[in-house]
């Protein structure tokens, strides 16, 4: 028989519509689950799409996989994970290549990578989008790892990959180690945002306008029409839609209002902070969800925080639905910025040489965040590839410019009427705060320097300074 070109261990719903996308596009796929049974169901339901080779044992799997062997573990992220590299380990040759495509932290992959290239192994950390209908029919895919693993891996992943409008698929080599989880970490984090944005307008629009869900997917459904066209934007629409079949009601009203989250926000908006790079967009988000989980706190303020808010005065209807709409682009420009600031943070700390506009391109289709103006954003890439942040690029700030004013109605209106908006608020803040002539930055170093003698910088000389709080208060040249 045959031997297979790639295999795929771990056959859960990731690795199962995996294994079988490699399968439909023509590739002799080797398959097996550390509990047989999967690996048997995968045959017997969609072993007639493409030729699969199923193995009940890790040592048969690699032997029915030829030369230089590519494997895909698509497993439980974190211990499980490094429990069957270290099985495969034992049982590949130099020259083979272990591709994680699971979720697994980018700090992880370093290390995983830097030991198994010890052993003559090249190892390939990749993201993958799209989730379980993304894995069959094409997902957005990131790998990492040593280029010369994308020489044979590429070609294979690519005819995998979803493509976009023009046809390029989306996936690339996004860098060395880590740089692959990484750039698939902030893709989650990014999705947090835009989620946490989207779920802001839509309770402004029903607070405010006193909707029904079904009402606001018109709304969204319309949006999906125009420059905020996305994956997130349209199930949006269909969710809104949807009744409970067991209570005639809106599915959204009987659906508990606390959110979850595996972590990867998490990851995102803790490795921001040791960039120091401010992704205020995700860590809203990321915290919006640990706020709406805090179910004993929110039973406990409800009835003692008041709130003496104002009422919605909407004369105007449909300017309000227009005002939404821009404070929720301009807000997500915002978050795509900052993830975006924090790709390049990375790959000047470790090296990686990310090429940003390639991260664009291949988030266009296939994953959770795909939309229309991630065109727009590899554009502003391939006009300027050093652009300092995405908000100057002139096709972005016209854009926001054209919404300031509704942005800061929308961010005013929610503060009055006590409806929670922190993603458009922070975002709306760290917008002002970029622009912003003088910050107040500078009373922060003045009490810096007052309690710890930590210096400040003159605008007026060069040099660094320091005031003799507890003496005569003269400034002396530190
Ligand atoms: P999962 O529920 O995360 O993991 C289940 C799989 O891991 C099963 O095949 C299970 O084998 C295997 N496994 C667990 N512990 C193991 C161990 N110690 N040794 C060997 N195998 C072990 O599956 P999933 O949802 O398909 O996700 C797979 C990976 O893709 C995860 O890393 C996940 O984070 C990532 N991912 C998921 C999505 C998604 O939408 N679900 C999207 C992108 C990425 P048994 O059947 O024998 O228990």
């Amino acid at each position: 028989m045959a031997l297979a070109q790639i295999g795929v261990t771990g056959l859960a719903v990731m690795g199962r519509n995996l294994a079988r996308n490699f399968a439909r596009n023509g590739f002799t796929v080797a398959v097996h689950n550390r509990s047989p049974q999967k690996m048997h169901s995968l045959l017997e339901d969609h072993g007639d799409e493409g030729t699969f080779i199923g193995s009940e044992t890790l040592e048969d799997f690699v032997a029915s996989l030829q030369k230089p062997r590519t494997v895909v573990v698509m497993v439980q992220a974190g211990g499980p994970t490094d429990a069957v590299i270290d099985q495969l380990t034992g049982l590949l040759e130099q020259g083979d290549i272990i591709v994680d495509a699971g979720n697994a932290l980018y700090t992880d992959t370093m290390r995983r990578e830097k030991d198994l290239a010890a052993k003559g192994l090249h190892f390939v950390g990749s993201g993958v989008s799209g989730g379980e209908e993304g894995a069959l029919l094409g997902p957005s895919i990131m790998p990492g790892g040593p280029a010369e693993s994308y020489v044979t891996l590429g070609p294979i992943l690519e005819k995998i990959a979803a493509k976009a409008e023009d046809g390029t698929p989306c996936c690339v080599h996004i860098g060395p180690d880590g740089a692959g989880h990484f750039v698939k970490m902030v893709h989650n984090g990014i999705e947090y945002a835009d989620m946490q944005l989207i779920g802001e307008a839509y309770d402004l629009l029903r607070t405010g306008l006193d909707l029904e869900p079904a009402q606001i997917a018109d709304i969204f459904a319309e949006w999906n029409q125009g420059d905020l066209e996305s994956f997130l934007i349209e199930i949006t629409a269909e969710v809104l839609r949807q009744n409970d079949a067991i209570t005639g009601k809106a599915l959204v009203d009987v659906i508990k209002d606390e959110a979850g989250q595996k972590g990867t926000g998490r990851w995102t908006v803790k490795s921001a902070l040791d960039l120091g790079v401010p992704v205020t967009g995700i860590a809203e988000a990321t915290f919006a969800r640990a706020i709406s989980s805090q179910v004993a706190q929110r039973a406990a303020a409800r009835d003692v925080l008041t709130a003496s808010t104002g009422d919605f005065h909407i004369n105007n209807r449909e300017g309000f639905v227009e005002d939404v709409r821009l404070a929720l682009y301009a807000s997500k420009v915002v978050a795509y910025a900052q993830g975006f600031d924090q790709i390049c943070a990375a790959s000047e700390e470790f090296g990686w040489d990310i090429t940003l506009g390639d991260m664009a391109k291949i988030w266009r289709a296939g994953c959770i965040i795909r939309a229309r103006f991630l065109d727009r954003i590899t554009d502003a890439f391939t006009r300027d590839p050093e652009l300092p942040t995405l908000l100057v690029d002139p096709y972005f700030s016209d854009e926001i410019a054209g919404g300031v004013g509704a942005w800061r109605r929308v961010v005013a209106q929610a503060a009055l009427t006590g409806v929670p908006a922190p993603a458009f608020g922070s975002s709306l803040a760290y917008y002002d705060s970029l622009r912003a002539e003088r910050l107040p930055a500078a009373l922060i170093q003045g009490q810096r320097d007052f309690f710890g003698a930590h210096t400040y910088k003159r605008v007026d000389r060069d040099g660094t300074f320091h005031t003799l709080w507890s003496g005569d208060r003269t400034e002396v040249e530190a």
